[in-house]
């Protein structure tokens, strides 16, 4: 049973409850950071120019974190999406606690030559070969690609030539009463939502 509990006081009592029953036992479980996304970050800008032209720029978002320090040790750069060559800009994502999430999410953030809004980054990687979640299609172990779109195996979704449309993630979750008739790739797909749900609840928000 996993009972959520508000704050750490409540913990300590519940655990003291829990562990003087000699029938029960009982463990916390620790919730992951959020991650935050900030888009079109100038490539030039290094992990750690990166984090000093925000401490320089936006002294409100400091002093709402506790200073410097506190702020530098709440935000750690975990990595870049993009940055090829020909691109000027790269998306960061940013490990934060749930106090510098709220601060940062609640203001445009400064940089050098322009600001930008961050958003909370949830990763639900999709492999292409077999729809399952987790891994990407070189790190696939199924031999057989199934379908995107109609959802059967020995093709891919470009060589579909069926006129069926069936949603292989939610038939395989096969749970009551949900509609199928879906792409496997579609980001409106009830059994993804599920899944990104259950990602969220594993994340420490904080107090909302
Ligand atoms: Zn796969
Ligand atoms: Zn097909
Ligand atoms: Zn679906």
């Amino acid at each position: 049973m996993i009972i959520e509990c508000i704050d750490k006081k409540d913990i300590e009592k519940l655990t003291t409850v829990i562990n003087t029953t000699k029938q029960l036992q009982s463990k916390e479980i620790i919730k992951g950071n959020p991650r935050l996304i900030f888009n079109n970050i100038d490539k030039q800008l290094n992990k750690t120019n990166l984090i000093e032209v925000i401490c320089n720029n936006n002294r409100e978002l400091i002093n709402s974190c506790g200073g410097i320090d506190s702020f530098k040790s709440q935000v750690k750069e975990k990595f870049r999406l993009g940055g090829r060559e020909k691109d000027r800009s790269v998306s960061v994502v940013f490990e934060v606690t749930s106090t510098v999430r709220k601060e940062i999410l609640k203001r445009r953030i400064n940089l050098e030559w322009e600001s930008v809004y961050a958003k909370d980054y949830i990763s639900l990687m999709q492999c292409f070969k077999c729809y399952r979640f987790g891994h990407k299609s070189d790190k696939c172990k199924e031999n057989i690609p199934i379908c995107g779109q109609c959802g059967q195996s020995g093709h891919d979704f470009k060589n579909c030539k069926s006129n069926d449309i069936k949603c292989i993630v939610c038939a395989r979750a096969n749970i009551k009463g949900c509609k199928i008739n879906h792409v496997a790739r579609d980001t409106k797909c009830p059994s993804m939502l599920k899944i990104k749900d259950k990602i969220m609840k594993s994340i420490d928000y904080g107090q909302c």
